[in-house]
């Protein structure tokens, strides 16, 4: 079958490649991968820059949707031809308390689709029952393969944020987690929601205007922090979700969230942030972290999308899987937000 490999360490090692389809154990599926999205983690190993643990070679990928090839003998509720997305934790322990309480997106032992073991940016993926949900009929596989960034994003205000109708939200970062912040805190009828990006992100950030973003701010060209106090009631935000990898917008979140308010931290890099925290105690603000997503937040996020109350699509633009290196580097640019690989068409 056709893979995309990284297949070293390095700058640019990644090909496509000729690879056999994964053989399956009992309680795991085949899938016919239709569609997958590029990740940021997919850039950053293409460009050795990640900042997690890897293991190489592996098929890169762990945003996906497709169709049901086969099932392992012990596998009950998923049958050859169902249309489906997978979670990303190709392997969690089963047995720790986060595990054991549906928390598993925490276990220590977790590994990640294209990260730790092969991923879906290939004809065929080897996935698990347990993480399998199916997608409505009137979800096309495209828009399913985005449930994955959903639910980052879904998981952040959702679960991780105190939000309430009427406050005043900021996102900095409109990549497409910011964007899906966006879908996601609209849902609760903000007074205000405000994207911060940078000039290279202009084609985003009108995206996230398109998205129900009442504000958009330039910090190439504008003062973020005079322009996010001029809002509402010169007090600062209520919530502010950081979905950016470096410390520059975490100092930023700090100087603009209002006193007793929250930032959640989504975005992450491995540079120390290098300021002082002073601001925060003193404010009384709470900073919270929010990483991945588990089995009701799938669920949730399907339904949203079924009901088509978020919709991640209009920020994609899909290519067939001998045009990787330009989705890869499409994305990169910045010029849109988000690729999709069509391994099967
Ligand atoms: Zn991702
Ligand atoms: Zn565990």
């Amino acid at each position: 079958m056709k893979a995309i490999v990284n297949f070293s360490a390095g700058k640019g090692n990644v090909e496509l490649q000729d690879v056999p389809i994964p053989k399956i154990g009992p309680n795991d599926v085949l899938m016919e991968v239709k569609a997958v999205g590029v990740c940021g983690s997919d850039l950053h190993m293409y460009h050795d820059s990640q900042g997690f643990e890897v293991k190489r070679p592996v098929i890169l990928g762990h945003e996906f949707s497709g169709v049901v090839a086969d099932v392992g003998k012990d596998v009950k509720n998923i049958k050859i031809g169902d249309r489906v997305v997978s979670e990303t934790p190709s392997y969690v322990c089963e047995t720790c308390i986060y595990c054991r309480t549906g928390e598993y997106n925490l276990c220590p032992e977790r590994k990640g689709f294209g990260v730790l073991e092969d991923g879906a940016m290939a004809q065929y993926v080897k996935t698990r029952e347990s993480i399998i949900h199916r997608i409505p009929s009137d979800v096309s596989y495209e828009k399913a393969a985005l449930t994955e960034p959903a639910c980052v994003a879904y998981n952040a205000v959702a679960y991780h944020s105190e939000i309430k109708p009427g406050d005043h939200v900021v996102i900095f970062g409109p990549g497409p987690i910011g964007l899906m912040c966006v879908q996601i805190a609209k849902l609760y009828s903000p007074a205000s929601l405000t994207v911060v990006g940078i000039e290279a992100d202009m084609n985003r950030l009108k995206l996230a205007k398109d998205f129900g973003a009442d504000h958009i701010i330039n910090a190439s060209k504008q003062n973020v922090v005079q322009e996010i106090m001029q809002l509402g009631d010169g007090f600062g935000p209520n919530l502010v979700l950081d979905a950016v990898g470096n410390s520059t917008t975490l100092r930023q979140s700090i100087e603009v969230v209002r006193p007793g308010g929250q930032i959640t931290k989504i975005g992450w890099g491995p540079a120390p942030v290098g300021f002082s925290l002073d601001p925060l105690i003193q404010k009384a603000a709470r900073l919270q972290g929010s990483f991945s997503h588990n089995y009701p937040m799938w669920e949730k996020v399907l339904l949203l999308m079924e009901q088509g109350k978020i919709d991640p699509l209009p920020m994609a633009k899909v290519y067939p899987i001998e045009d990787w290196e330009d989705a890869f580097k499409e994305m990169d640019s910045l010029s849109q937000a988000k690729s999709i690989i069509l391994p099967n068409s």
